[in-house]
């Protein structure tokens, strides 16, 4: 029998080894997925569309600590590296860049990126270190690695318009690519956070992306006031017990402003706390 030859992914944890890397690459294409790991499918269609796009793929692990405000879930953020690696290795990834906090943050480190306006609404109001450390954090990755394609997944609605905002003010050379939300089978939204919840958390979880296709349905039906619809997914949320909303939005997909009425594109997004997650989810309305 022939053993099944594997791509073996190479991991580098410095920024000097990276750096001698990706240089090597200059030839030809190079596609950065910035991650927090514990990879699923998520994620993994991510990779796979700048496997497709790119000669060369870099994937990064980094759990983000300046992305977490003081009581949120930064210690039981879950982990594992040797999962991660055989995900990779098992789709052909080149490279995983897999540094320390040290190594991202030295002592000494100063610097803030602040995306004004579209940080105002959504996770940015309750969440206040979330996209200044964002920002930061992908605009390092990319001086680092300097890809010429990133890839971002649509479930973080607002941290893509913080990307894609940044990238732009800043003229960085480097193409931002969409990848659409994906879900478990039964309507979850796929998230590494969903694996914090027990049994009876994760059915109560089903009521996020339940009160999402009924908004849908409602608006085919014609009903198209926010305030209605807003009522709507509150009920159905409210109605499993030990659910906290944080924000149901109805908005503008660009300025994230709020929409009184569902009219043209629309995002409705939103944040629920469930038992130690905080879940989010969103779809798009209209055309
Ligand atoms: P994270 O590891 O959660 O920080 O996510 C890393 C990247 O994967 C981000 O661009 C996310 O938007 C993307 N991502 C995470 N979950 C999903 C999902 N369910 N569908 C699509 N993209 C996702």
């Amino acid at each position: 029998m022939t053993a099944e030859l594997k791509q073996k992914t190479v991991v580098v944890s410095t920024i000097e080894e990276i750096k001698k890397i990706t240089e090597a690459f200059r030839g030809g294409t190079l596609g950065l997925v910035p991650t927090m790991g514990y990879l699923h499918n998520g994620h993994i269609n991510l990779i796979k569309q700048s496997l497709k796009k790119c000669d060369h793929t870099v994937v990064s692990i980094f759990i983000n600590p300046r992305q977490f405000s003081s009581g949120e879930d930064l210690d039981i953020y879950p982990s594992n590296l040797a999962g991660d690696i055989e995900k990779l290795e098992s789709i052909g990834v080149d490279v995983l860049f897999y540094p320390n906090r040290d190594t991202i943050y030295p002592e000494g480190f100063k610097t803030n990126i602040q995306v004004d306006g579209i940080t105002q609404h959504l996770c940015g109001k309750s969440r206040p270190e979330l996209f200044k450390g964002v920002a930061t954090i992908v605009l390092k990755l990319f001086n680092i690695v300097r890809p010429q394609h990133a890839f971002f997944g649509e479930k973080d609605w607002q941290q893509l318009a913080v990307i894609e905002t940044m990238t732009r003010d800043l003229n960085i050379d480097v193409k931002i690519h969409r990848a659409p939300l994906i879900r478990e089978p039964d309507g979850l939204a796929m998230s590494s956070r969903n694996s914090n919840l027990s049994t009876g958390e994760r059915k109560k979880a089903l009521s996020l992306s339940r009160s999402l296709n009924d908004s849908k349905e409602k608006v085919k039906k014609g009903i198209t006031s926010s305030k209605q619809l807003r009522q709507n997914i509150k009920s159905i949320i409210t109605a499993e017990s030990g659910t906290q909303i944080d924000y149901i939005s109805i908005c503008d997909p660009i300025s994230l402003e709020e929409k009184e009425e569902v009219k043209g594109r629309t995002l409705i997004a939103l944040a629920v706390k469930i038992g130690p997650a905080r879940l989010i989810d969103n779809c798009i309305i209209g055309d």
